[in-house]
């Protein structure tokens, strides 16, 4: 099984566009991914100034979250959040089924970061970090919420966080490289499919086949470190880990950034505000403004627009983005 040398997985990355590209090993016991994510992450930073080590974290989440977004079939938005006790309050990415994204981060003001600082001291300096993964599906029968897991933040890095998230949600044994600096988002994911079909025998055999091909991904990957993956871009990392696999390339996608934001959210998002908040706003600075945390589109309401808002009749959407805020 394992001696097939003879087949050359190869596929181009292109300098415009971002690349995530899945595959499967021959025998379809696991499948992985590879992602390099450089314009777009750079798009989502040209719109925020980061410390150093809240860069690497958030986009070490924009790496993860195109990845499970590729590897669901699912029709809709993931959106990626990790909640924190300490000097990061919030870092969010959504990504949706074509993979355009958008990140941000929302930073206590009272702290400063230290270049070296950890995902623990960041997230969780009291031990009550969450983990929030929502799937919003695009078309929803009428009443449907969006699917919402929440867990604690268990793990020293975003990739061992969202392992052990998939691993208690999902029942998927799944493994994450992922690394970040403020030039490229990267990651590959590996996944242990589960087990279909066959005689008790033939699928005892080749349970014991699925799991030795598990193990030796694994261990290939094992050998990839932060700054080889930071440093190489993933058609040179998929040769360099896989050649002696048999490996299928499938079509690659192209991660893009783009944000949801309209005037009309940013308008029920007031609305859920309340008139009495909006009011007070109003009376104040003569016109309420909002900027978009995600792309930094600037929204201005006046005393007409607020007055519009109030006497529309139709009921208030439930749900509000995490990343929209007042000022
Ligand atoms: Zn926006």
């Amino acid at each position: 099984m394992s001696d097939t040398s003879d087949t050359t997985i190869s596929f181009s990355v292109s300098h415009d566009k971002d690349t995530l590209q899945k595959f499967i090993f021959e025998n379809a016991a696991v499948r992985g991914e590879l992602v390099d994510i450089s314009v777009t992450w750079r798009e989502v930073l040209s719109r925020h100034e980061y410390p150093t080590a809240v860069k690497k974290l958030l986009g070490e989440m924009v790496a993860a979250t195109a990845l499970l977004s590729a590897n669901l079939k699912f029709n809709g938005s993931i959106v990626m959040q990790i909640h924190g006790d300490g000097p990061v309050r919030l870092l969010v990415v959504e990504c949706d089924a074509d993979l355009h994204l958008r990140a941000t981060a929302k930073l206590a003001p009272e702290f400063a970061i230290a270049e070296d600082a950890t995902l623990p001291q960041l997230l969780n300096a009291h031990g009550k970090g969450r983990f929030v993964i929502t799937l919003d599906p695009l078309e929803k029968v009428p009443g449907q919420q969006p699917y919402q897991g929440v867990v604690p933040l268990t793990g020293d890095s975003v990739a061992v966080v969202i392992e052990n998230y998939m691993l208690r949600s999902e029942q998927l044994d799944t493994k994450l490289w992922l690394a970040a600096d403020d030039q490229v988002a990267r990651g590959m994911l590996l996944q242990k499919l589960p087990h279909h079909g066959g005689t008790a025998e033939q699928q005892a055999l080749t349970e014991e086949e699925a799991l030795e091909t598990w193990n030796r991904a694994l261990a290939l990957g094992g050998t990839l470190k932060e700054e080889e993956l930071l440093s190489t871009t993933i058609d040179v990392l998929i040769q360099r880990l896989f050649w002696e696999e048999t490996i299928r390339v499938f079509d690659p996608m192209h991660p893009a950034f783009h944000c949801t934001c309209t005037r009309d959210k940013v308008g029920n998002m007031l609305k859920m505000l309340g008139r009495d908040e909006v009011e007070s706003v109003l009376a104040e600075h003569g016109s309420v403004g909002v900027n978009c945390d995600f792309c930094g589109l600037h929204y201005e309401y006046d005393k007409v627009d607020c007055a519009q808002l109030f006497t529309a009749s139709e009921p208030v959407e439930a749900m509000i983005h995490p990343g929209e805020s007042k000022h």
